[in-house]
């Protein structure tokens, strides 16, 4: 990774998109499809980030299930200084902890939408940010 003078990240970190486990959320990603790993046993809900075996009765059967991309804010904190030289271009921003509906939680930005704006408790919606590579899901508010 190239590092500026003081020994700081000039790029920003990417995923690893050849995770077992997360390989096949990333895929679905890319087709624009929020998915969680759901028991194919207990038939809860896994959470993030993937597992390789259920976290409720470590079972190793699961199949990947479309989310609605629907959630609430849990948590937020708004950034002002960019700690990495890459992120200079984003500040002010938001990161925040989404709740979804189905019951995972993700680390993840709210976007289109001041840091100051950004509410705990809030309706929020997945959106996709495409780059060549991989795509991420943000969220936005749900007006
Ligand atoms: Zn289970």
């Amino acid at each position: 990774m190239s590092k500026d003078e003081r020994g700081r990240a000039t790029r920003r970190g990417q995923p690893y998109l050849e995770e077992p486990e997360a390989k096949p959320f990333w895929a679905n990603l890319q087709e624009h499809k929020l998915t969680q790993q759901r028991c194919s046993s207990c038939k809860k809900m896994f959470g993030f980030p993937p597992q390789a075996l259920c976290p409720h009765c470590l079972a190793l059967e699961f199949e990947w299930v479309p989310l609605s991309g629907k959630g609430k804010i849990y948590s937020h904190i708004a950034y002002h200084r960019a700690w990495i030289p890459s992120y200079q271009d984003k500040i002010p921003y938001n990161v925040s902890l989404v709740d979804l509906d189905e019951g995972g939680r993700l680390l993840s930005n709210v976007v289109d939408c001041p840091p100051e704006d950004v509410k705990i408790g809030m309706a929020v919606e997945v959106v996709y940010e495409d780059s060549p590579e991989y795509t991420l899901p943000k969220f936005r508010r749900i007006k």
